[in-house]
């Protein structure tokens, strides 16, 4: 699994599963367009990749000296992905200074747990607008471009919770849904022009979005000790697990994989 002088554009890169992706991807050789809203935090990803770049071949060169191949390099451009203009600003800008081969969707909101009727409409609204219309946004930004190239590859970064009913997380997993089963429609629009489209649906990780998720439980510790036990690996996820899965996708490794929900949770929703 190589990224070599592919460009990859992940948006959300700033923190948690991007980050990782992000890193991951320059590790596998790529050249990474970090976007983000969070300008400090999606530029602190690139100088941790240039951190990594400077290391290259030393004791602390990390994941990707294990890997055959040169590691890859990664630059900053803000980016809210609910601004269909500026998406397709940024898409554009790059794929005509070094064209587009991947882009991850992964940029996401999240919102407090609570039952379907408790959860007010600007907070739904708001994760529509992030986790659906950023999606869509990317997808009508970087299809013509690939289409164009006859080449390319969009992974967009849904959850468990939009292929299991998840109880108090309402719109975020109505968002979630939405964005397995477009990437499905983009798979199938797109496929004829050697386009590949596929979702990422992680289960429950360290760190990100589910940071404070526990702390609205009265006994956070024992929340955390039942989720885990739903888990067939009986543990949580981490980002760079979740980041090897995106790759995966981006890359020609999975070159006659498409349309694919490829869960990502410790064997949570197979039981
Ligand atoms: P995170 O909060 O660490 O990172 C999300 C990033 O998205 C942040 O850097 C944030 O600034 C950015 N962002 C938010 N709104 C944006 C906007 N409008 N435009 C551009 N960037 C914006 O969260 P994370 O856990 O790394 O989540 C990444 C993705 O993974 C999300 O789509 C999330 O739904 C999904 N996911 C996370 C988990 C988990 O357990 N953490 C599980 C399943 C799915």
């Amino acid at each position: 699994m190589r990224l070599d002088d592919e460009t990859v554009l992940v948006t959300g890169g700033a923190s948690g599963i991007g980050r990782a992706t992000a890193a991951r991807c320059a590790d596998l050789g790529a050249h990474v367009v970090v976007t983000d809203v969070d300008e400090s935090g999606g530029t602190e990803t690139v100088d941790r990749i240039a951190g990594v770049d400077a290391r290259k071949g030393g004791a602390d060169a990390g994941r990707g000296g294990a890997d055959a191949g040169e590691e890859g390099s990664a630059e900053f451009r803000p980016l809210d992905v609910t601004d269909r203009e500026a998406f397709e600003s940024v898409v554009d800008d790059v794929a005509a200074e070094r064209g587009l081969d991947a882009l991850v969707n992964n940029a996401g909101v999240g919102h407090l747990p609570a039952p379907v009727e408790g959860i007010d409409d600007a907070a739904r609204e708001r994760v529509l607008d992030v986790n659906v219309r950023g999606v869509w946004n990317g997808c009508a930004a970087a299809l013509p471009v690939m289409k164009a190239q006859g080449s390319g590859a969009i992974v967009n970064v849904a959850s468990l919770a939009g292929v299991v009913g998840s109880p108090h997380l309402g719109a975020y997993s109505l968002s979630k849904g939405a964005v397995v089963n477009f990437t499905r429609t983009v798979a199938a629009e797109a496929g004829g022009h050697g386009v590949r489209a596929n979702a990422v649906c992680p289960g429950f990780v360290e760190g990100g979005l589910g940071a404070q998720f526990f702390e609205t439980f009265d006994d956070p510790e024992a929340a955390k000790r039942q989720m885990v036990a739903d888990y067939a690996l009986e543990r949580l996820g981490t980002v760079e697990e979740v980041a090897d899965a995106v790759c995966y996708l981006a890359s020609d490794a999975a070159s006659f994989v498409t349309g694919e929900a490829l869960m990502v949770d410790g064997g949570y929703s197979m039981q």
